[in-house]
């Protein structure tokens, strides 16, 4: 029998051996999962059963291989709510979270208590099922196109309660886009990493599934299609609001005012990174 605060101790040095960048914090993770407690060190003479052990040790592995933490757990938070993860979804970001704030603004400037909103590309379901948790009246609409990420997707919607309408589509398509009209809101965080970003992956993001990272040699192919494309689904006041990725605002900027947007408002994530734009169709579009 090993106890708890050894094991946590040779596991924490194990992941940071093989190069993990939090290894306490993952390695506390692990142990609030499997033991579930949330200060699992607060009885460090404790044993560990057998079988938790043996848990902790092979999620201990896992981590060593470089997989994601948030796939181990298989659930991770985003904006306060939890949702499952795993293998084929996209790990919700805090980054996305400027995205739900610029839509919660908008609503609240322009008085939209009940907003129709679309999620294009909703992968994990944070956005569309974040935002109909804050927004009750709102009619929300997720669409997503891998089969993998619609299994989470439908999970986090029963898991969160949240009375939303799912599509399985490709945004891409003029067939999707015709299914919706007389929108308030159309939000996405797309894929938009380019190729030489695929290219120089951090290692857990290797991990993640690369239809929902790769945007194209330049990582803008989905602004550029997306937008004349959902711009018709519209109302005459509508918005699109797009997260994307580091120095792509002026481009993305460009898209949307080339595409007969107005009121073009950039906002940057915590990190103090340039990451959403939200921008209103002309009224004569
Ligand atoms: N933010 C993600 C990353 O940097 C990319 C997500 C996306 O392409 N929408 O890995």
């Amino acid at each position: 029998m090993v106890s708890r605060s050894a094991l946590y101790k040779e596991c924490s040095e194990l992941m940071k051996n093989c190069g993990t960048d939090d290894a306490e914090y993952d390695a506390m993770c692990i142990f609030q999962d499997v033991l579930g407690e949330k200060n699992p060190l607060f009885r460090p003479l404790e044993a560990v059963e057998e079988r938790d052990e043996q848990l902790i040790r092979i999620m201990t592995k896992r981590r060593c291989s470089g997989e994601p933490l948030q796939y181990i757990l298989g659930e991770w938070e985003f904006y306060g709510y939890p949702f499952k993860v795993g293998k084929g979804v996209l790990i919700p970001r805090p980054d996305t979270e400027t995205l739900i704030e610029q839509v919660l603004d908008i609503c609240r400037s322009e008085h939209l208590e009940a907003p129709r909103i679309a999620d294009l590309c909703a992968g994990s379901g944070c956005i569309a099922v974040t935002l109909k948790k804050q927004l009750p009246n709102a009619e929300v609409t997720a669409v997503e196109l891998s089969d993998a990420a619609m299994d989470y997707l439908k999970q986090n919607v029963s898991l969160n309660s949240a009375d939303i309408r799912i599509i399985k589509g490709d945004v891409l398509s003029p067939e999707t886009a015709a299914l919706f009209g007389d929108m308030d809101i159309i939000v996405s965080n797309p894929p938009y990493l380019t190729q030489e970003d695929m290219d120089t992956l951090q290692e857990e993001v290797t991990h993640e599934p690369s239809s929902a990272l790769f945007g194209g040699g330049d990582g803008l192919d989905f602004y550029r299609r997306m937008t004349p494309l959902w711009k018709t689904t519209l109302n005459s006041n509508g918005w699109l609001c797009y997260e994307f990725g580091m120095g792509q605002h002026d481009d993305v900027k460009n898209i949307l005012a080339g595409n007969g947007f107005k009121n073009i408002t950039l906002r940057r994530d915590l990190g103090g990174i340039i990451r959403t734009a939200a921008a209103q169709i002309q009224e004569d579009k």
